[in-house]
Formats: C-alpha cells, structure tokens, sequence
C-alpha cells in the first residue's frame, strides 16, 4: 500500500510538473513580442515597471514600450486638496515610471509633509516643490492664482541618468566647496559625448551658491543645456537617498542633471528683448536649431519683472513659444533671477545667470 500510494504521489508530482510546463510552454507559445506590446500599453508607468522585472524578454519589451509610447504630461490643478485625490487624479493615470517630479505653485499654497505629494508617488521618485511668483501651463501665463499648481514628471528614460544634488541649510564656505564638487563630479565624470543638461534651482538665500556652481560647470562643459533659476521657496523630497529621507524640506539649492541619450536645447531671453517681435525672432531663430524627437517637453522660466509688466499684455512669451512648438507641452514659472544658455551655435554667454530675461528650454528623447 504504502508503494502504490508513493507512486501515486510522484504521478500526480509529474502531472503537476507536466501541467505547470505545458502552461510555460503555452506562454512562451503566445505571449509573444508584438502581443506583450499590445498588452503593455494598457499598463500604467509603475506597473509597467514591475513588468519589467519579470524575466529578460519582458524587460526588453517594456523598455521598448518606455521608449516609444510614452512620453511625460503636464498637469493643471486648481486645487490639489490631498495626496490622496492627487493620487486618483494624476498618478494612477500616468503613462510612465516618474523619476522626477517637478511642481509648480504660487507662495501662497501650503502643503504639510502629512499630506505631502511625495507620498503617493513611487519611493524612489525625487520630488521638487518650486513656490514662485507664477506658474506657466502651455500658452497660461498665471501669477495670481492662489491654489495653483502645474506640475510635470520627467520619467525613467533607457540610457539616460537623472540625478539630484541638493544642499540644505546655512551657506558657509566648507559646504559651498564641497556642494560644488559634488555636481563638478556628476556632471563632468561622465562620458565627454554623452548630452547633458542641468536643471539649477536655489532660494533667495542660495542665490551666490548656485552662481558658484554655474560658474564651476561652465569651464569644462561647452555644450549642455541649462535651466532654472532663483525662486521663493524651494522644497524637496528625497526618499531615493537612505541617508536623506526627506520629506517637504525646504532647500536652499538644487541641481538635477539629465546625462544620456536625450537631447535638449535652451535659448536666453535677455533684458534686450522687449518686444513680441524681438522675442518672436529670437525664438525663430532657436526653432531652427531644434530637432524634435518622439516625446518632447518644454521649459520656461521668467523673471517677473517680464511678462504683463514688461508687454502690457498677457501670456505673451508662452503664446509664441507656442505658436511655434505647438506639440511640445510647456509648463513652468516667474522667478528672479534666471539660469540658463544659448545653446544656438557661435552664441556663448559670459555667464549662465541673468536677470530681467526668460530661458527656454526643450528635452526631446525616444
Ligand atoms: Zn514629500
């Protein structure tokens, strides 16, 4: 008895083990390249990720899903309320793994680290929270709203490294030097022909150190794109790094580099362009420069001494950028005082800070 219930058991072992292979067999037999591409389309940005991680013939379908579908999407928001219906309204609906959030709100909105973004979106999404003068939504111009907010992910993009390098607290001699190092080392160390662009960020209160920081990359790096600029209040949240698990911290500078394949152009407005015409040349001109690529996502950042108070007239800047990039999606905000560089060819600025002007710039990549 107790042979022929063994032998039972390893029947129905190998039936089992014949039934689990016929299963393997059968989804090695269907669910084949282009019907694992039809299936991940309908998968949101996280999901899709978690896909990814499943066996090497997954990974490589959905980095070509990532590639080429999807691209970022701005978002208009009136009225933000909770994490919770920021989760329901954007994030469960984004197309791809966000690696970087980039908000925009006016000064007057407050939001607490109990009720942060951050917390709803992946943990290892870097999330900047830009309080400034203005927000910019595509051809939207808006400095007087009170709750709004624009805000934008740049995703997990194959073959391109997004990193942020942020310094909080006191500016003092030691730690500018060794902030400075800290972006020296991620922006030149890596391959001389790869792209770079940097986005720079600081506060009233960091606005010599980011000076610093543009000034030091500036000798050893002719060709990136540069944009961003000083604003009212700088936060951050960073849960990627152990050892700064931060959430809605106020910062004083932030520098994110994007080193890869992906493409970016930036343009500078200075104070000489004060017209709809000049600015309509300057931008004709750059538009000549730039070659779009599958997804693409504009940049404006505005000193708020332009706009309505410099041309009487509302949305001016973001309307021709528009008129003249009507597939790239524009967001951005009014600060004081402003980083960037012409990267149109034989054009060098002295410096990568201005004042009184508006940077534009263009990611492009898949
Ligand atoms: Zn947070």
């Amino acid at each position: 008895m107790e042979n022929i219930s063994q032998k039972r058991v390893h029947e129905d072992n190998d039936k089992a083990a014949s039934a689990e292979e016929k299963s393997i067999i059968r989804t090695d037999r269907y669910l084949t390249y282009d019907v694992l591409r039809i299936i991940f389309k309908y998968l949101n940005g996280v999901e899709l990720s978690n896909a990814s991680m499943v066996c090497r013939s997954w990974l490589e379908v959905a980095n070509d899903e990532k590639r080429t579908a999807r691209g970022s999407i701005l978002y208009f928001l009136q009225d933000m309320r909770s994490a919770e219906y920021f989760k329901t309204q954007i994030v469960q609906k984004l197309l791809i793994k966000p690696t970087l959030g980039l908000f925009f709100a006016t000064p007057w909105r407050v939001s607490g680290k109990k009720d942060c973004h951050c917390k709803v979106l992946p943990a290892n999404c870097d999330v900047i929270t830009i309080r400034t003068h203005g927000v910019i939504i595509n051809d939207r111009e808006l400095k007087n709203g009170l709750t709004d907010v624009v805000c934008t992910f740049l995703p997990d993009i194959p073959n391109v490294t997004i990193k942020t390098i942020t310094f909080v607290g006191v500016v003092r001699s030691q730690t500018v030097a060794q902030y400075v190092q800290q972006m020296e080392t991620v922006f030149n160390t890596s391959e001389s022909n790869s792209h770079k662009c940097l986005l720079l960020f600081c506060n009233g209160r960091g606005r010599g150190l980011a000076k610093a920081v543009a000034a030091v990359l500036k000798q050893n790096n002719k060709k990136p794109s540069v944009w961003g600029g000083v604003v009212r209040d700088l936060r951050i949240c960073n849960s990627k790094d152990a050892r700064h698990n931060r959430c809605a911290q106020s910062a004083t500078c932030i520098g994110v580099t994007l080193v890869g394949l992906v493409d970016s152009w930036s343009v500078v407005i200075d104070r000489c362009y004060r017209t709809k015409k000049a600015v309509e040349e300057r931008l004709k001109s750059f538009r000549n420069h730039v070659s779009l690529r599958k997804h693409s996502m504009g940049f404006m950042f505005a000193c708020h001494e332009r706009g309505e108070r410099m041309f009487c007239e509302d949305n001016v800047e973001s309307t021709i950028f528009k008129s003249l990039f009507p597939e790239v999606p524009l967001v951005g905000c009014f600060g004081d005082g402003e980083f960037g560089k012409t990267t149109i060819p034989n054009e060098e600025e002295e410096i990568w800070y201005n004042e009184i002007s508006t940077v534009f710039l263009i990611v492009t990549y898949g």
